[in-house]
Order: structure tokens, then sequence, then C-alpha cells
């Protein structure tokens, strides 16, 4: 006999605990034990009236950015509809059956201000961090970056191109972004005399082009992570190009060594962090072994000699061509004396022009030229490092485990969504990426630490 739906959904009261309907092993009930937001209302405290009505707790909302970043929840007004319904999502923000949500304008309103103007996200991110390295998920030996690009909220068809002059009107009326641009336009003392497309919309984000594809608008969002666990150690937004990518990764290895006394023996990257001032930096400054490939253009494709066929001797400061000759970088002598050193910060060695005029190698090796030169750059014991730490095992191992930054690029577009920013302007782009960033170590804090005797369950992994 088919059987009839008995009940009613009209009773006047329930015996109802929101706390025995969330599973043992759900993915926020491993989120909410590491998540510490004791801080927070202190470290707001200057941000807040004393008088007046009482705002929403920033603890709330907080717990609700959190939700709206660990599951993908891209939309605001989204994220309050499914606080509103979902039972786990209740749980998690310590809101009641009956407790209405926030609306999705107040967010709008705190992320813009007094979070932002608090470093709260920044805050929240290094508490963290703290938890998991209170939990033993970050061992310090070595450390991993990277950068990936995404697309900023600006239509590709609001732009002005290098030569047009844009008039933005009265600062005061105009958008957030763009108020934003021109005040660290007028900070960094730069007229706006630019050569690139620039977005109409979001003045900061970077005109850029993904292979194959039209060109949009985008940030690049800088990761560090440690190598034990993969935890993400700093993030950093920045625009998208490879100077600044590398400028990004200083700014957060000198933050993380000053803030939490982590400085990692090695630094593995790619070939973009194999610049020779990089290498220079990591060797010279910071003693951190650079298991990155450097960036050499001294390898000759055309059959001639090679910088690596000349022998240096450190000691003579002179290099030895094949044909045993000695290239010298102070063949004429000057009444005052030069640094030598080019705006490329390289210092140039010349063969002898007699040597290299009756040299039978010289098809060989500077066939178009008088005599043979040879640039080297300040930085070249950092790079010779480099270059051997290249040979070795370790860095076999460190290529492989390079995959984990990798991973974390593609868990954050794919599983959290995040392949295209919501908020606009250079700190708008900060602001989500660090909440992103927080969100993949709470998450890989309640996966690898939570009891594993049933999967974790709460969304896909
Ligand atoms: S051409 Fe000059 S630099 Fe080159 S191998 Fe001959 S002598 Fe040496």
């Amino acid at each position: 006999m088919m059987g009839e739906q008995a009940g009613s959904q009209e009773p006047l009261f329930y015996g109802f605990n929101l706390e025995s309907h969330i599973p043992q092993n759900h993915l926020l009930r491993g989120i909410d034990h590491f998540l510490d937001l004791s801080d927070l209302r202190h470290h707001l405290a200057d941000h807040y009236s004393s008088t007046g009505r009482p705002s929403i707790a920033p603890e709330l909302m907080i717990r609700m950015l959190v939700i709206g970043y660990c599951f993908g929840i891209r939309s605001e007004r989204r994220l309050c509809e499914e606080v509103h319904l979902n039972l786990a999502y209740r749980w998690f923000c310590r809101l009641g059956l009956d407790d209405s949500v926030p609306d999705h304008s107040t967010f709008s309103k705190n992320r813009h201000g007094r979070f932002r103007e608090s470093g709260a996200f920044r805050l929240l991110f290094e508490s963290v961090l703290r938890r998991c390295m209170t939990e033993g998920m970050v061992r310090g030996e070595g450390f991993a970056t990277d950068a990936s690009v995404i697309k900023a909220d600006a239509q590709r068809q609001r732009r002005a191109t290098g030569d047009e002059t844009i008039d933005w009107g009265n600062p005061d009326q105009a958008s957030r972004p763009v108020r934003e641009y021109l005040a660290a336009l007028e900070v960094e003392n730069d007229s706006e005399t630019r050569s690139r497309t620039l977005s109409l919309t979001d003045p900061a984000a970077s005109w850029t082009s993904a292979p194959g594809g039209p060109a949009f608008f985008a940030y690049s969002t800088n990761y560090l992570i440690d190598l034990k666990a993969g935890i993400i150690v700093d993030v950093e937004a920045s625009a998208v190009n490879k100077a600044a990518e590398v400028d990004a990764t200083r700014t957060m290895i000198d933050r993380v060594e000053n803030k939490f006394d982590l400085l990692p023996e090695r630094l593995v990257g790619d070939t973009n962090y194999g610049s020779a001032a990089m290498l220079g930096w990591l060797v010279d400054e910071k003693q951190i072994e650079p298991h990155v490939p450097v960036l050499d253009k001294s390898v000759r494709t055309d059959g001639t000699f090679s910088r690596s066929d000349f022998a240096w001797d450190e000691d003579a400061n002179e290099y030895r061509c094949p044909a045993d000759k000695v290239l010298r970088c102070d063949r004429r002598p000057f009444k005052n004396p030069r640094t030598r050193i080019t705006k490329a910060d390289s210092i140039v060695y010349r063969a002898s022009l007699h040597d290299c005029a009756v040299c039978p190698m010289k098809a060989d090796c500077c066939p178009n030229e008088l005599t043979r030169k040879i640039a080297r750059s300040l930085h070249e014991n950092a790079r010779d490092v480099a270059r051997r730490i290249a040979e070795t095992d370790a860095y076999r191992q460190s290529r492989r485990e390079r995959k984990k930054v990798e991973m974390l690029f593609a868990h954050l577009k794919r599983i959290l969504k995040l392949d295209k920013l919501r908020l606009r302007g250079f700190s708008g782009a900060q602001d989500e990426f660090l909440l992103a960033a927080t969100a993949q170590n709470l998450r890989r804090m309640a996966k690898w630490l939570m009891p594993k005797a049933e999967k974790v369950c709460g969304m896909p992994a």
C-alpha cells in the first residue's frame, strides 16, 4: 500500500537542538574548531562608536565571510540567503533558528569601511596562520612562491589606451577604485604619464592577456607557502607583471620573517624568480638557497661560444677564453676611477683587440665583432650558487614540491570559485586574496587534523 506523508508543518512548539543536527564530521565543525576570533573585538574597538544603536556583531560578519570563501559562495546576497536556509551555516554563525541574518548591504559598508581600515582581514589571516604553526603544520624549512592571474571586475570595453587623456572629473564624486587610484598616484608623486591601457572602472587593474585569448583586466595573487603541508604563510596582491610579482615575494619573505621569525633555508620558484637581482637578494642578503631556474640569456644558439665556455678567475677578476686569452674590465686606464657598473648592474669584460684579430677561433667566438665582450652581473656569484643547486637531487625534489603551490591556485579557482574578483581596486583585491587564503588554510587544517574515521562531509575536496 502506498503510504502517505504524515505530519504537519505547523506545530506550536518544537524541541529542536541545532547542535545535534550538524554531523560530527562536517567540514564546518573542523573549521569552527580552528577559528579563533577572540582578538577581533578588541582589534576593532576603535572603529566603532561608543554610543548609538548596537551594530551587527563583527564576529557574525566575519563568520559569514569565512563561509562564503570556504564554500565558494561569491555573491553577498546569495551568502545571506544560504546562511538563512542552511542549518550548518546557522550553527557556524552562532545564529538560532529564529535569529535574523544581516542584510547583504551591511557587508559592503563594513568590508570597505572599518574592516579594511583596521586591517581586520590580515589579523584574521595571521591568527589562522598562527594556529597552523601551533598545530605543527608549518616547518619553516622550505617555502615556495608563485603568482596566479585573477580577472578583475572591470569590463574590457570600458578602457582608455595609452595616448588618450582621461578626465576623472571631481575626485570626491568618483568611484572608490578611482579615488584609491588617484590617491596612490599622489602618494607616489606620479603624474599620469602612462603608456598602458587603463580600465575606467578599476584603474589599478592590469591589462593582460592569457595565451590564445583576448586581453582582460586582472590582478595577480602571490602566494608564499610552507612546503610541509602546503600552508599559505603569506599572500599579496600585485599588478600582473614579473617585476611586481618578484617584489611581492620579497615583501612576503620580509613580512613573514619580521612577524613570525620564519626564514626558510630554501625558496622554490619558477624562472620568473631567477633574475640576477632576485638571486643576489636571496643568497647575499637573506642567506636562502634559491631552488629556482637561473634566468640566463648568455647561452648562444648560433654555434658561437657561450659565456659558459669562458673560465672565470675570481682572484684575478678576469675571464679566460677558449684560446687562453684574458678578458678584462679595466684595460683602459682612466684619470678618474670608474665603477664600470652598467645600468643593468653588470660589468663588461673585453678581450684584447690584438688577441682577437689574429685568433684562429674568431669565427666560433665573435664573427661579427672586432673583439669579444662578456657582461658579468654583479650577482653572478649568486647565479653560480643557483646553478650548482640546480644539479642536485634536492633541487629535483623541490621541483616536484613546487606543484603544491600550483594546486592551491587550481583549488582557489575551481573549488573556491575565485576566478574573478567581486571587489574593485587594489585594496579590494588584497582583501579578497587574504580571505581566500585564510579559507584555504582553515580547510586544510580541518581536513588534515580532524579525526579521519569518516570522510569529512560538507563540500568537495
Ligand atoms: S676571438 Fe678573442 S676572445 Fe674569442 S677565443 Fe679568440 S682570442 Fe679569445
